[in-house]
């Protein structure tokens, strides 16, 4: 019986964590939860944002159903104890090197997306973004200049394994969906990119079955706003993934619509919404938990095996949004738990 670790975190965390556990457990999977505290509801509780039964159950479970942290109350506490070291934390506990962020505009919901709707309506695709190295992990700190100015300075690394293994990943995606990958850098002008460029085409040997495609970063950015539906899967590095997957997010509407995945490359993961606690919206029951209930359908399926389940999942949300259902978010005054119900009906 697959064991699944329940997180529910800060703000609406809890309240759209629910709704996403009662879509999973009316699939009838002999799925088991059990909850943990994290963020700042663990750090209130235990005083620590990530205690050690919230890890050693994350160890223990089969995959990760994260809600959000962050919590207003807790924003002077010293860094190493704020809830959003959470995350930091248990991506470091699980080795997760792996962010897949889908970007799909449901049915409908055309008028949410920031592009115009002929154009919104073509976005359906999945950024592979790099999570350990880059210039976030790289060497860092500040010198004085011959001229005797301050200097910043951050070293963006990579070495081959790590873009091989997310390289992989990429593929692997890419031949889940319609087979096209499109690998982004700025080999023009960094080293970095020049050994991710070399390492991805190598890989691609493995893959004659996927069409491989590179393209600079600012050249993507344009074409990710200009034209979104020529891309099926994008694989890029920690930095241009972070800027790339927050602005494809905002091309296919709400964020409240939007899952992801954190990976380590044995299937086991972490699954969460894209989207904060939202301390603005908290307890009002006014939160969308379709990116959680997503988060949920990303969680059957890359963890679980169970990719029937996680497509009834996708598609009992389009039906119910379909059906007229509308959170705030969209427009509408549908509440978080009668937006559960409804799919849960379409279901
Ligand atoms: P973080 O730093 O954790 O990303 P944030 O403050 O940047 O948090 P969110 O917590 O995601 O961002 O909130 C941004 C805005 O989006 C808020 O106004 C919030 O109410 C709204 N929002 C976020 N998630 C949802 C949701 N599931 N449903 C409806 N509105 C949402
Ligand atoms: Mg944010």
């Amino acid at each position: 019986m697959p064991l699944i670790a329940l997180l529910p975190g800060d703000g609406i965390g809890p309240e759209v964590v629910e709704e996403a556990r009662r879509v999973l457990a009316a699939l009838d999977l002999g799925l088991t939860f059990e909850e943990g505290l994290v963020g700042g509801a663990a750090y209130a509780a235990e005083g620590h944002p990530l205690p050690p039964a919230t890890l050693a159950l994350a160890e223990r479970a089969d995959a990760v159903l994260f809600g959000a942290v962050g919590d207003p109350a807790f924003d002077n506490l010293d860094r190493a104890l704020r809830p959003e070291q959470a995350v930091l934390g248990l991506r470091k506990q699980l080795g997760l090197f792996a962010n897949l962020r889908p970007a799909r505009l449901f049915p409908g919901l055309e008028d949410a997306s920031a592009l115009r709707p002929e154009v919104a309506g073509t976005i359906d695709l999945v950024i592979v973004r790099e999570l350990t190295g880059d210039v976030y992990f790289g060497e860092k700190g500040t010198r004085t200049t011959s001229a005797g100015l301050r200097q910043g300075f951050d070293v963006m690394a990579y070495d081959e394994e790590e873009v091989r293994r997310i390289a992989r990943v990429g593929f692997e995606t890419a031949r889940g969906r319609s087979g096209r990958l499109c690998s982004v850098d700025k080999a023009n002008v960094l080293e970095t990119s020049q050994l991710w460029r070399d390492v991805v085409v190598a890989v691609a040997a493995d893959y004659p079955d996927v069409a491989l495609t590179h393209m600079y970063v600012d050249n993507a950015a344009m074409q990710l706003v200009r034209a979104p539906g020529q891309f099926d899967v994008i694989v890029t590095g920690n930095l241009f993934g972070d800027i790339l997957s927050d602005q494809a997010s905002m091309c296919a509407g709400s964020i409240g619509m939007l899952p992801s995945a954190a990976l380590n490359g044995t299937g086991k993961g972490m699954f969460e919404p894209i989207h904060g606690s939202a301390p603005d919206i908290a307890g009002q029951g006014k939160a969308n938990p379709c990116a959680a209930i997503l988060s949920a359908a990303m969680l059957l399926r890359h963890s679980l095996g169970q990719d029937a389940a996680a497509d009834r999942v996708e598609a009992a949300v389009a039906a119910a949004l379909t059906g007229g259902a509308r959170t705030a978010d969209l427009g509408g005054a549908t509440t978080t738990r009668e937006m559960g119900e409804a799919v849960l009906a379409a279901l």
